[in-house]
């Protein structure tokens, strides 16, 4: 199947009279006919339902999709993009460990990084995207685990050279993680590049509608966990009766060993009334994610027309400095562009608050436009050199382009620009 159709019809296949629409199953917990059989999943609870606390019918439901859409091999729905970065870390390091990170990535991640895994003991050594090979390898230290990046950075939106990283990656014996989150698996699939790990927000655009947070974890299942760096996959779990992961779930250790160990542990599971949710937008993905590239790109240009905009970046238009690794991984550049406008942080609050159609919005990848200043919300807690690491200057606005009529988006624009 092809995107479009698998957004529609992976992941839940009703036989005979069965409901067309993937159930609601709002349960938290699943009956067994004898203390026996309760015995049996607690040895091996991937054999049954048991607490939907780690697993549960509708999410796994849209588990399966977004497996299927990344090529993957399994897949682990989180309740928020920023459980999904923390469990794909936690599955790999332990106090004591290191990763290293691309310093152009999420905000969000870059705290929990920097910051909450620092107290935990595990070290974020952060490199720049598009650092040379050597250099990259030369971060690396004895006790690293994993390597991770952004497709598309948010909000930089510097395109990942997926294969540099994974060559890198692999050469020290580590598996690649990447945050999908704004291209999506419909404008690129990062394992058939060398990704071992892909996470995502799916509050963006998987989810679309901005109605619920959520996060996933796939696992490519290419990734060889018996080389010696990783021996919680290969020695015994006695937490389950001795399972050893690369050998009991050979196919998919990973994300077997996430369900198992983290997701029972954390808990930080997605209800099924909002997966439900999820799968409505998962539904229309691929026909959204085109209008999204095909708008953005007109308002992009659009931008660029301006002699009220210092810089316009959005890495499909020619010159930009990710074009070469866009045309590469990417079959569109999605809808978010960042824009800089000329006379600094008043001039581009004076544009933001003048927009009528386009909203203020702690969001990004809405359906409906909205733009954010990134310097005064979500990076407010980066000093200015972590600012300037991550890509941003203090002047850059992000703007989500959505849905609406791309003409209405760009009369709104100008009115606004008219204002500054
Ligand atoms: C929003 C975002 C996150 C965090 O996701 P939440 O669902 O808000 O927790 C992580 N990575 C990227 C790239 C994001 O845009």
């Amino acid at each position: 199947m092809r995107d479009e159709t698998k957004c529609l019809h992976s992941g839940y296949s009703p036989k005979n009279t069965e409901p067309r629409v993937v159930p609601i199953v709002q349960s938290t917990t699943y009956v067994f006919d004898s203390t026996k059989d309760v015995g049996d999943v607690f040895d091996e609870p991937t054999k049954a339902l048991i607490y939907s606390r780690f697993a549960n019918p509708t999410v796994m439901a849209v588990e399966a999709k977004i497996a299927e859409l990344e090529g993957g091999v399994g897949a682990m729905c989180t309740s928020s993009g920023q459980a999904a970065s923390l469990l794909s870390i936690l599955n790999l390091c332990s106090a004591g460990d290191s990763f290293i990170s691309t310093a152009q990535i999420y905000g969000g991640t870059v705290n929990l990084f920097a910051v909450t895994l620092k107290k935990l003991g595990i070290e974020c050594i952060f490199v720049d995207a598009n650092a040379d090979e050597e250099t990259i390898n030369n971060a690396f230290k004895e006790n690293t685990k994993a390597v991770f990046g952004e497709t598309i950075a948010n909000p930089a939106l510097n395109v990942l050279d997926i294969e540099k990283l994974a060559r890198v990656a692999h050469s020290h014996n580590v598996p690649l993680i990447v945050d999908n989150t704004f291209a999506t698996p419909v404008l690129c699939k990062p394992i058939e590049y060398g990704a071992d790990i892909v996470i995502h927000s799916t509050s963006k655009y998987m989810d679309g509608h901005a109605l619920q947070v959520g996060g996933v974890i796939v696992d490519s299942g290419k990734f060889d966990y018996t080389n010696g760096k990783f021996p919680e996959f290969t020695e015994p779990d006695e937490s389950y009766h001795g399972i050893v992961y690369t050998k009991d779930y050979a196919k998919a250790p990973y994300i077997t060993k996430a369900r198992m160990q983290l997701m029972r542990d954390f808990g930080a599971y997605p209800a099924a009334h909002s997966a439900f949710l999820l799968n409505l937008g998962l539904e229309t993905l691929a026909i959204r994610m085109e209008r999204y590239c095909e708008n953005a790109m007109k308002v992009a240009k659009h931008f660029e027309k301006s002699d009220k905009i210092e810089k316009v970046i959005y890495p499909f238009l020619e010159g930009d400095a990710s074009y070469e690794n866009a045309k590469k991984y990417l079959k569109g550049a999605s809808g978010v562009i960042s824009i800089v406008i000329k006379g600094g942080k008043d001039n581009a609050v004076k544009f933001m608050d003048s927009l009528k159609l386009a909203s203020n919005e702690v969001h990004v990848a809405d359906i409906r436009t909205c733009v954010l200043h990134p310097a005064s919300a979500t990076h407010r807690q980066l000093t200015d050199e972590q600012l300037v690491a991550c890509g941003i200057n203090p002047g850059l606005i992000r703007f989500s382009v959505g849905l609406e009529n791309v003409d209405d988006i760009i009369d709104d624009i100008d009115q606004a620009l008219a204002n500054v």
